[in-house]
């Protein structure tokens, strides 16, 4: 058996010739000439010296040559890295080095820190969309030289194709393992079970391409059906909203702080998207409040998924075509099985009954097959067969999914477990809070103390005190956060969620 994650291009090329395969600031590329171009790139890697095997980083953000170059490695047989655009020479440096990566290719904007990253680690960089002053080696130029490659070179269906950084929660970041297996099928589950993605469709592409959710739902799974990938550079609430309105997306892809900035973006501006279908989210739990504003306001119902990096990435998800249930992440995948698993017991998978609660474990084809050099980490991760999530859940007799928290995420108060989550949904079920993060700081007595951050809606007034007092009166008095603060804005994390462990660090920081 053979497989390749650049067969999805190369079968596009020749079923979806001349349809739009991606748009970018109005600008098309069809599916023959995206192809044809990451043939000539795959032509100039290989005069390059890469070859099958190789891994290769790329750190570009939302635009076409990020598909270009990701194809045109993959079609070499080598192994695509694709880097957070979001981060400093000292953390590229660091993915090089534990990747092993034999090349960067690094877009224009990002060069400053890609090519110091390269340097540190003495890895070679080739520049795209770069200016000729910039005295960088131009991919591009090397291209127009090179002679194109024919077609990509078959793989076997475990070899690797991509190795994706977590973005590291607890250590170090690891790299994830994708298979071309994994990948395909995944695109052929999300795709045919699941998202019932369209020819034609016209998909919002402003998650970023770099991590799992939009390389896989929206880049791979788009051009396997022969949709049009509608990219957004940089994401921002107005050039989504623009896109959504003018542009006549069919599906939207997001995760929740996505939906939270485009109902603030859409109070200012009127009108409806005509096509859209649907709307998927995930990557973060989505508080049903914000799921049902959207639905008000865009007219479309939103379908919640689950994943991780690790599950490439989807596990469960509300299938379209089914009626979605709010607040759930849905039903496990075809081929996939999500089961509730003890979290006491680290060394065996010990099965728990419908309804109790326990720790996600996922098995099936999506699996990743381990971290790069971290036989101790994939040992602890991967227990018979099953991948375990660290996150907390319920599976309901339906075979809905639940997801509480991450394990580590969950606050221990008093002796009594607090689960953020089930705050975050009181909080922004208030009229003037838009979102709310939820998490537990150190305390002398207590052991933990709630905290939660809240941002407000334009042109509320509500002050510390008052939201303290309404938290208080809704929930049970070992839950309601006793520490707020009022923020304009959360530290998110490259694929836009939240992160937690900097609220904790600036609360911590802020008390002592
Ligand atoms: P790290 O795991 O290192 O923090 P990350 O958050 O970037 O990195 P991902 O693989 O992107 O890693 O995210 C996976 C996590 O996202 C899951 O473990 C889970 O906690 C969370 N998640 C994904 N979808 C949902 C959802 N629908 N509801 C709640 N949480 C979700």
């Amino acid at each position: 058996l053979t497989v390749s994650v650049a067969a999805i291009l190369a079968e596009g090329a020749t079923r979806y010739g001349d349809l739009n395969a991606i748009t970018v600031d109005g600008r098309s590329t069809t599916y023959e000439q995206l192809w044809a171009q990451a043939r000539q790139y795959a032509g100039a890697l290989q005069a390059r010296g890469i070859e099958a095997g190789d891994r290769v980083a790329l750190l570009i953000p939302n635009v076409t040559d990020f598909a270009r170059a990701y194809y045109a490695v993959l079609a070499l047989g080598a192994v695509a890295v694709p880097v957070h655009a979001l981060l400093k020479a000292r953390e590229i440096s660091y993915i090089l080095e534990d990747s092993g990566a034999k090349l960067l290719i690094c877009a224009a904007p990002l060069l400053a820190e890609g090519a110091s990253g390269a340097t540190a680690s003495g890895v070679p960089v080739l520049s795209v969309l770069a200016p000729e002053e910039a005295g960088t080696i131009r991919l591009e130029d090397l291209a127009r030289e090179a002679e194109p490659i024919g077609t990509y070179l078959p793989r076997r269906p475990e070899d690797l194709a991509t190795i994706l950084y977590t973005s590291g929660t607890t250590g170090k970041p690891k790299g994830a393992l994708g298979t071309h297996l994994a990948l395909i099928e995944q695109t052929h589950t999300t795709l045919l079970n699941t998202m019932e993605l369209r020819r034609g469709d016209k998909l919002f592409g402003g998650l970023p391409l770099f991590h799992t959710f939009g390389q896989t739902c929206v880049l791979n799974t788009g051009l396997r059906v022969g949709a049009e990938v509608m990219l957004l550079p940089k994401f921002t609430a107005e050039g989504a909203l623009e896109l959504l309105l003018e542009a006549d997306i069919d599906v939207f892809f997001g995760v929740p702080t996505m939906y939270v900035a485009l109902l603030e973006a859409g109070k200012q501006r009127d009108g409806m998207p005509e096509k859209l279908r649907y709307a998927i989210s995930g990557g973060a739990s989505l508080p049903v409040s914000i799921l049902t504003a959207f639905e008000q306001r865009f007219g479309a119902r939103i379908h919640e998924g689950y994943g991780l990096t690790e599950t490439s990435p989807v596990a469960c998800f509300n299938h379209v075509g089914v009626d979605p249930r709010p607040g759930t992440v849905g039903t496990p995948v075809w081929g996939v099985d999500v089961e509730i698993a003890d979290p006491a017991c680290p060394d065996e998978i010990r099965l728990l009954p419908r309804g109790e609660l326990g720790e996600l474990v996922v098995r099936g084809h999506n699996l990743f097959s381990g971290y790069l050099n971290r036989p101790e980490a994939t040992a602890e991760a991967v227990v018979d067969g099953w991948f375990r999530t660290g996150d907390l859940g319920t599976k309901d007799e339906d075979g809905y999914l639940r997801i509480l928290d991450r394990t580590k995420d969950m606050i221990l108060r008093n002796g009594y477990n607090v689960y953020p989550r089930e705050i975050e949904e009181v909080l922004v079920s208030h009229p003037e809070i838009s979102n709310a993060a939820v998490y537990g700081v150190p305390h002398e007595t207590h052991g933990q103390e709630i905290a939660a951050s809240v941002t407000l809606e334009s042109g509320s007034t509500l002050s510390v005190q008052e939201l303290v007092a309404w938290a208080s009166a809704q929930m049970a008095a070992y839950k309601y956060p006793r520490l707020i603060e009022i923020v304009k804005e959360f530290p998110l994390g490259p694929s836009g969620k939240i992160l937690k462990r900097e609220l904790v660090a600036q609360f911590t920081a802020e008390d002592a």
